[in-house]
């Protein structure tokens, strides 16, 4: 293996913070090429074993503390550990995470289970180098009918790796039917969002649909999870989405449930909103799931101000006694942050709000506390008094 130094505040973040990324801005002396190198601090002193990003900011993932290159059995091992975990934690669903990165001990691996296939993502060029060893590992753990890799995603750019879907094993198709709790949905591994489908929210779609009742609202729907859930228990369900290809498959999926009572709006989320409130639309339960407003530090302000706007809005749409379950999956945006946006829309909306509970991503994408981007999801379930 290469050797890269790294300055005194690059080796503490790993030896006293325990966060797994080195900045390039650490780094006193880089290696030539991609893959595991032997990291020690300007003294020499060894600090451990990463993944190197020649052309990244994150330079450096630190893969463990002693100094040992990474092979099959190593691979093997962490994948094991992520597996076992997940069998634990038994997901009532046959699509769920099984590798969640940093938070797995796999820097930049993320791996997707769709029943019997995987859907992964290789995010850096560290990690791009050991893909056979690593696909060979999850044929031997999780023998898997196929394994398609989502490549095709903008953070692969910052480390100067071709954007490309591609089959690693086996075979994958276009889209296979997902169980999640009492619902089926349809996945597109190939084509959809992430690998396909959120399964971040999983846990927080079942808990939506027990509060289901009377009429309901999914804001941002995308293929309609949440309205699934909403529908086995209200007598009618609104799923708005901007994506008329995301709506069209929602439709499929109410079909799918032999589910008669969800429509589908195309509209921005933002206009038909506001449209109901003036029309005075009322809704027992609405799921408000929008995208990354804030993808950067600098765009923490604007985004929140669509948050406030968004959940105001919302919060005055709820019938008394309705639910609001809110969502947030800006890492920029904190709990903080969040929790005091939620304080003022709710004091805009001039009527009392009940805090019912804190919601995060389901347990198979596991944080780590002292790895604060392995939690980005946060939520809220508010009721209107
Ligand atoms: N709730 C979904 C995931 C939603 S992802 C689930 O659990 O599966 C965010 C969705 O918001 C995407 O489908 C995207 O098409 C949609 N979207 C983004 N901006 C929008 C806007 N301004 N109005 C309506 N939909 C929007």
């Amino acid at each position: 293996m290469e050797r890269v130094r790294v300055n005194g505040r690059g080796a503490a973040r790993w030896r006293r913070r325990g966060h797994p990324w080195i900045y390039r801005s650490d780094v006193v002396e880089p290696a030539g090429a991609a893959g595991a190198v032997e990291v020690a601090d300007e003294n020499g002193s060894p600090v451990g074993t990463a993944l190197y990003s020649p052309s990244s900011q994150i330079a450096l993932r630190m893969l463990t503390g002693d100094v040992t290159e990474p092979d099959a059995a190593f691979w093997r091992g962490r994948i094991e550990a992520a597996a076992a975990l997940r069998a634990v934690q038994a997901p009532d669903a046959t699509a769920y995470r099984v590798v969640h990165g940093e938070a797995d001990g796999l820097p930049s691996l993320i791996v997707d289970r769709y029943g019997k296939h995987l859907a992964v993502q290789l995010l850096s060029a560290g990690l791009e180098v050991f893909r056979e060893e690593i696909v060979g590992a999850l044929v031997e753990v999780l023998a898997p009918a196929g394994i398609l890799a989502r490549n095709d995603v903008p953070v692969r750019q910052h480390e100067r790796l071709p954007r490309a879907v591609e089959l690693l094993h086996g075979s994958v198709p276009e889209r296979f039917e997902v169980r999640e709790g009492e619902v089926r949905w349809l996945a597109a591994p190939w084509s959809g969002q992430k690998t396909g489908a959120f399964l971040d929210q999983r846990e927080n779609r079942t808990r939506a649909g027990s509060l289901a009742r009377g009429r309901g609202l999914d804001a941002f729907a995308y293929h309609g999870s949440f309205a699934l859930h909403l529908a086995g228990g209200c007598e009618e369900v609104v799923a708005i989405d901007s994506s008329a290809d995301a709506l069209e498959r929602a439709r499929e999926n109410a079909a799918l449930n032999g589910l008669s009572n969800v429509a589908t709006v195309e509209a921005n989320v933002f206009d038909r909103l506001r449209e109901e409130e003036s029309t005075g639309g009322r809704y027992d339960v609405i799921v408000l799931d929008p995208p990354a407003f804030a993808k950067t530090r600098a765009s923490v302000p604007g985004a929140l101000r669509g948050y406030k706007e968004l959940n105001l809005r919302a919060l005055r749409l709820l019938a008394p006694g309705g639910h609001l379950c809110t969502f947030s999956c800006s890492y920029h945006v904190g709990l903080d942050r969040f929790r005091a946006m939620l304080e003022s829309a709710a004091a805009d909306a001039g009527r009392p709000i009940r805090w019912i509970e804190w919601r995060g991503a389901a347990a198979d994408h596991p944080a780590i506390i002292q790895i604060p981007e392995t939690s980005y999801l946060k939520g809220a379930i508010l009721q209107a008094v």
